[in-house]
């Protein structure tokens, strides 16, 4: 999701979608960018995933879904770097954004979607690769999924900031620790 993935296309994808994350994501980033999380995400409408592919996740008796901030300025995603037409996290963008615009077909071969944003029908130089992370990325949203199942049975009355340590750092919302594992985290080095 770089300008040189097709000539002349300069990011669409990274304007214009709510891109949505698994804890799996969220922690990859945290470890490259040294942000806490709250920089750089937010609870989307549920109306936004259209494709029913992420979870809806009960934060404060409200439905939601785990993404991406939005820069409401520049019009795209928070790590978008508009000027340079790339992405401010490479190294660990979320599965979505890696595997962007493929899924694979009935025999598991991999196909670019139809209704993308992606203006060329191109196939990536590394097509097992894809097919790899496509897996992983199903896998990691499974995982996910659950642990959202969970927090929406037991959890949902509680805020973001207790569902990000929850997902996160495992803490138990019974325990309410919340406060003291953000300040551990931060002593460990995140940013604010
Ligand atoms: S994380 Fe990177 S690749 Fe994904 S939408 Fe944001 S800028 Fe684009
Ligand atoms: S819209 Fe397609 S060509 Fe453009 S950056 Fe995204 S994946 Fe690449």
């Amino acid at each position: 999701m770089v300008k040189h993935c097709v000539e002349g296309c300069t990011g669409h994808c990274c304007m214009f979608y709510s891109v949505f994350v698994t804890d799996n994501d969220v922690k990859r980033m945290m470890k490259e960018t040294k942000l806490h999380p709250k920089r750089f995400l937010e609870l989307h409408s549920p109306s936004a995933e259209r494709q029913g592919f992420y979870p809806k996740v009960c934060v404060s008796s409200e439905w939601k879904v785990l993404g991406l901030k939005h820069n409401k300025y520049e019009l795209s995603c928070y790590f978008f770097m508009k000027n340079a037409g790339m992405c401010g996290v490479n190294k660990s963008k979320p599965l979505v954004c890696r595997t962007y615009p493929f899924s694979t077909d009935k025999e598991e071969q991999l196909m670019h979607m139809n209704g993308t944003l992606c203006p060329v029908k191109w196939m990536p130089e590394n097509k097992k690769q894809t097919l790899k992370l496509i897996k992983q990325l199903r896998k990691e949203k499974d995982e996910y999924s659950k642990k959202v199942l969970k927090w929406n049975q037991n959890y949902y009355w509680h805020d973001f900031d207790t569902f990000l340590d929850y997902i996160l750092f495992d803490k138990n919302p019974n325990g309410y620790k919340t406060k003291k594992s953000l300040r551990h985290k931060l002593r460990n080095g995140l940013r604010i």
